[in-house]
């Protein structure tokens, strides 16, 4: 499954240029074109799912199974000191690209990639209501 408009599956399809860290029967992970730290990467399938819930659990399996690796590597090669792994759902959620994707940000103490994390408590009896919500949809 492809869509002939999205910017990965050209990529995939090797119709735009990448810096190619990775590739199996099902994966692809390169460079992020704008990173937010050097060895920023991109982790994708090669068929085409706006987001990660729309993706058969097999293509989720495949991608698991070679992300350890690739952070592996790329945090080495970038020397840093963390990482996130992060996976943008929705415009609200910061997804630009409609192609699923994870990124692979390489992070170091006091490099402001990150600087605000907005956490907050719940209320009394909130957390209580929230998970049987959640979970009545499992
Ligand atoms: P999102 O905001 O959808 O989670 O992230 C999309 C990412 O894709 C952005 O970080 C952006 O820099 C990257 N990106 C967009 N177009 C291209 C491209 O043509 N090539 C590469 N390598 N990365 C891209
Ligand atoms: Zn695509």
């Amino acid at each position: 499954m492809s869509s002939s408009d999205c910017i990965f599956c050209k990529i995939v399809s090797g119709r735009v240029p990448c810096n190619k860290i990775y590739e199996d029967e099902q994966v692809l992970a390169f460079l992020d074109v704008r990173p937010v730290s050097d060895g920023h990467t991109l982790v994708v399938p090669k068929a085409h799912f706006e987001k990660l819930h729309q993706c058969p659990q097999e293509v989720l399996s495949s991608i698991s199974s070679c992300l350890g690796k690739i952070v592996q590597a790329v945090v080495a090669a970038a020397g840093a000191a963390g990482y996130n792994v992060l996976c943008n759902n929705g415009r609200a959620a910061g997804q630009l690209v409609d192609h699923v994707h994870f990124h692979i940000i390489p992070r170091n103490e006091g490099d402001n990639v990150f600087t605000h994390w907005p956490a907050y408590e719940y209320e009394s009896g909130r957390a209580d209501a929230i998970a049987e919500k959640i979970c009545a949809r499992l």
